[in-house]
């Protein structure tokens, strides 16, 4: 029969991380530094402009558009051929700058011309902070917070901009620390 002092060594798991002993001073210094560059970070919007068109369909559930300054959507989903409601189209327009009514009168004068569309504008969203401004030169934060402290996520230093592949990349290099250099990190 096992002791309950075994019995407890048995069932507690060792803990993923070991933070190392640092000074107070250093661990605040390398989280300061972190967050100076995560705040510096400038971001992008994304906006989509939704259209409603009576008996309207792509030839396609989504097409890439010619996207130029005064045609500014990139692509088109059918939404009533991806489960939506059918004759509602949605226009992405990545790196938006514009105000959201001039927007929505480019992309709907886009589908006219692109498309040979005569929609109704029915909701425009933008989201102002949808990526991260990739620029050259960019510094990125790193991985790394603190001891025992890591951040994942699609702005962490990586080889792709914000994109689903760089935050599932950032998460299985934050697991990959954590399981395979427990110590280290
Ligand atoms: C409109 C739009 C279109 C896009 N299109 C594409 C595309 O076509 N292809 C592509 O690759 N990428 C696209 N992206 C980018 C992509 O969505 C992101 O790069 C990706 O989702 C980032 O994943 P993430 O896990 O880093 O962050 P998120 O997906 O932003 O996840 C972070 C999560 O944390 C939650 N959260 C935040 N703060 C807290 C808190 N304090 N407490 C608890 N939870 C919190 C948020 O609610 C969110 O659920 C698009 C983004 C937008 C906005």
């Amino acid at each position: 029969m096992r002791s309950s002092s075994q019995l407890q060594h048995q069932i507690r798991p060792e803990p993923l991380i070991t933070v190392r002993k640092q000074p107070p001073d250093s661990i605040a210094n390398k989280l300061q530094q972190w967050g100076c560059i995560t705040r510096a970070l400038q971001y992008e919007a994304i906006a989509t402009v939704y259209a409603f068109g009576a008996d309207v369909t792509l030839p396609r559930p989504m097409l890439t558009l010619r996207s130029s300054a005064a045609m500014p959507a990139q692509f088109a989903f059918d939404r009533g051929q991806l489960g939506g409601p059918g004759g509602l189209l949605a226009f992405v327009v990545s790196a938006s700058t514009l105000a959201r009514d001039a927007l929505q009168t480019q992309v709907l004068a886009q589908a006219q011309q692109q498309l040979g569309l005569n929609l109704q504008a029915v909701q425009t969203i933008v989201e102002k902070r949808a990526t991260f401004a990739c620029t050259p030169g960019l510094q990125r934060p790193a991985l790394q917070i603190a001891p025992g402290l890591l951040a994942c996520g699609d702005y962490v230093a990586g080889p792709y901009p914000a994109t689903l592949e760089g935050a599932v990349r950032s998460a299985v290099a934050a697991v990959a620390a954590l399981t395979m250099h427990p110590q280290t990190v």
